[in-house]
């Protein structure tokens, strides 16, 4: 990392946003300046993985990002924001470990980082989040649509267009299985886990059955994991995990989130979720 020549102040390189004093934060450059903030909960991922498994990828990805950045662009500075542990998942409260908070309280905590930075000039920032559930994502989407009106910050999410799309499906290595059916604490998962903390998966995935529903059918809105029957909370195929899946999956999110950002700053490219999730957002209501 670069530093000014008497006062010690990092102008360049990776930032960690709660170690920087505000005069450092005010002698940024606002025009080079990206922001990363994280924002994942804590959610039960089945009987074998933490709490923290959207966090993890979520900020760990940032920090990786951010390295192959600086090489790419080194005349931009990185900061990365503390991650927020929070995020809508009320669909699997009914497991000890899922803490949820409603997608009106995801909307402002992202709009008030967002206007904070705003507010002093700062205009790009990239959010990080693993966590897919609709809910979610309209807090976060709302939020992002704010900033872009009253601010013209540009502000994008990766993961979530990218997702949704059959990208990780024509590019992954072969499997002889349907990867995308692996919704949550699944093959991926449990992968990506494996490959970032294996002393944090519990052996017990090995013998965990397979076991799948289509989250997205009207017929299940509103209900709860127990009621649908996954009494592990887990929905995919854990015992298939494979750490070099995972770190081939880790390295595809990091390239994502690398492509998005030089987008975002070259051009204030913002990618969009597609169609029928946006219907669907539209179609919720704020709790
Ligand atoms: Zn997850």
């Amino acid at each position: 990392m670069k530093s000014t020549k008497n006062s010690g102040i990092k102008k360049s390189g990776i930032l960690k946003f709660e170690e920087l004093n505000w005069k450092q934060i005010q002698e940024l450059d606002y025009q080079k300046t990206i922001f990363y903030l994280t924002i994942s909960p804590l959610e039960e991922h089945g009987p074998h993985l933490p709490v923290g498994t959207d966090i993890f990828t979520a900020r760990d990805v940032i920090f990786e990002t951010a390295k192959i950045l600086n090489k790419k662009k080194p005349e931009l500075t990185y900061v990365i924001l503390p991650p927020i542990p929070i995020g809508s998942c009320k669909f699997n409260t009914d497991f000890p470990g899922s803490i949820s908070v409603s997608s009106k309280i995801v909307r402002d905590v992202v709009y008030s980082f967002g206007s904070s930075l705003a507010h002093h000039g700062f205009q790009f920032m990239v959010i990080s989040t693993f966590h897919m559930a609709i809910a979610h994502l309209r807090g976060i989407y709302s939020a992002m649509n704010k900033l872009k009106n009253k601010y013209n910050m540009k502000v994008c999410e990766p993961w979530g267009p990218f997702f949704f799309s059959d990208e990780i499906k024509n590019r992954e290595p072969k499997l002889g299985f349907d990867s995308s059916r692996e919704i949550h604490a699944g093959f991926r998962e449990t992968s990506l886990m494996k490959y970032q903390y294996p002393y944090l998966v519990d052996e017990s995935y090995k013998n965990l059955q397979s076991i799948y529903r289509d989250l997205e059918s009207p017929r299940i809105v509103g209900k709860k994991f127990k009621q649908l029957g996954l009494k592990e909370g887990y929905v995919g195929s854990p015992s298939k995990a494979d750490a070099d899946y995972g770190r081939w999956f880790f390295n595809e999110i990091v390239n994502v989130y690398v492509n998005a950002t030089i987008a975002l700053y070259e051009n204030g490219k913002i990618l969009k979720l597609p169609k029928n999730k946006n219907i669907i957002m539209k179609a919720l209501f704020w709790e």
